[in-house]
């Protein structure tokens, strides 16, 4: 103990309270290195187009909280033993988001991502038809194919259609192989290459004809905040069709300093699977345990600023994401565009253009997705480039 005290004295000269943190400045090469990562990330974000995240926000208003830790521990809906947490501020969002998508009766967190929301729906549908195998298209982002090996959920593969939907009469086929078990569907609300969705409606019909039980997540990385702001788009409604989860990536349509998810699912559902922890004083429904009331503010704040804009965001970018597609098609670059998404799929440029806009590539192509921070200007700008 003595030889730990001595340390902290030698790392803290000028401390005398062997009780308190003291904070050293970063040396002179440490604050070098700071000031070049924060002028390299800038830089980045300037030429960031190739990834559905959305960089035009701020939560500066907000940087008053960065003192303290708030850690929403446990379920959302229980406050436990402490009160460093925001829990009534993420039950607020959850229920924004629940009404959104004509959910009654709602159960729902703040994920650290949307792979824990797409892990929590897998594991949901798991916990109540345990004989369940699941179905996903090709197209479906990987980290659903992660959570079938975690939760050790058998798991086929259904063919897409050129553009990128899942194959309606393939999935049948494959279901129907299987009579004798049921199903988890996973259906992308937007696929992560080329936009793509999957629609609720002709698949629940399916599901319903061969008198199977079934569990539908939706994955809604990014449509999720897409289509329900766009009038023609097919709806996303707890109400008129028996889905059980979806879950939503925070940093990209809302935008966020640090990563985060919302899932959200019916509370019949959960109460089915709680268990109650007496050292939290609360019951452990999340996947994670410790989890982040920033995240939280950080929705909140979006919701509440900028709630009322939201559709107006969404018809900018859908306008942008045209515009993209007849200046690429101008040029030669074949451009692809889904109806209700904003990702343009066009052939693969150079590398030195992938590497300075940061283009995801897939094969012989690569995509933009068109988010707000993405002007025509820009837009321009990118063509440019292409043309040079
Ligand atoms: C981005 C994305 C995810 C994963 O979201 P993270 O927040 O990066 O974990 C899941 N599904 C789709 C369709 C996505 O585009």
């Amino acid at each position: 103990m003595k030889n730990l005290s001595n340390v902290r004295e030698n790392l803290n000269p000028i401390n005398n309270n062997t009780y308190a943190t003291r904070f050293s400045s970063p040396l002179p090469e440490q604050q070098e290195l700071l000031k070049n990562l924060e002028k390299s990330i800038a830089e980045s974000t300037e030429f960031f187009i190739g990834y559905p995240l959305n960089l035009n926000f701020n939560y500066t208003p907000l940087i008053p909280f960065f003192q303290y830790l708030i850690n929403n521990l446990g379920d959302p809906w229980e406050s436990g033993y402490w009160y460093i947490q925001d829990k009534n501020i993420e039950q607020q969002c959850i229920s924004w988001l629940a009404e959104l998508y004509h959910l009654e009766a709602e159960w729902g967190y703040v994920t650290s991502c949307g792979t824990e929301g797409n892990i929590y729906g897998m594991f949901l549908g798991r916990e109540l038809l345990p004989d369940a195998i699941l179905y996903s298209s090709k197209d479906t982002h990987y980290s659903i194919a992660k959570a079938a090996c975690m939760l050790k959920i058998p798991h086929v593969v259904i063919n897409s259609q050129p553009n990128g939907e899942i194959d309606y009469e393939h999935l049948k086929q494959e279901i129907s192989k299987r009579t004798n078990h049921s199903v988890i569907l996973n259906l992308n609300l937007g696929t992560t290459m080329r936009g793509a969705v999957d629609r609720i409606e002709p698949t629940v019909d399916i599901l319903e004809k061969l008198k199977i039980p079934f569990y539908i997540h939706c994955d809604g990385a990014l449509g999720g905040m897409l289509l329900p702001f766009m009038e023609t788009a097919p709806k996303i409604s707890f109400q008129d069709y028996p889905i059980g989860s979806i879950a939503v990536s925070g940093h990209k349509f809302f935008g966020s300093p640090i990563p985060y998810g919302i899932v959200l699912t019916r509370k019949i559902y959960t109460d089915k699977i709680k268990h109650q922890i007496e050292y939290i004083g609360c019951n452990d429904t999340t996947i994670t345990g410790s989890r982040s009331g920033l995240a939280c503010l950080f929705l909140w704040y979006a919701i509440m600023t900028r709630g009322q804009q939201f559709a107006g965001e969404v018809s900018t970018c859908l306008e942008n994401a045209r515009y993209l597609y007849k200046r690429l098609e101008e040029i030669g670059y074949k451009p692809f565009l889904n109806d209700f998404s904003t990702t343009v799929v066009f052939d693969k440029p150079s590398i030195k253009i992938c590497q300075k806009w940061q283009l995801a590539t897939q094969g012989s192509l690569a995509h933009i997705v068109v988010m707000q921070h993405l002007s025509k200007m820009k837009i321009d700008l990118f063509i440019d480039d292409l043309l040079a």
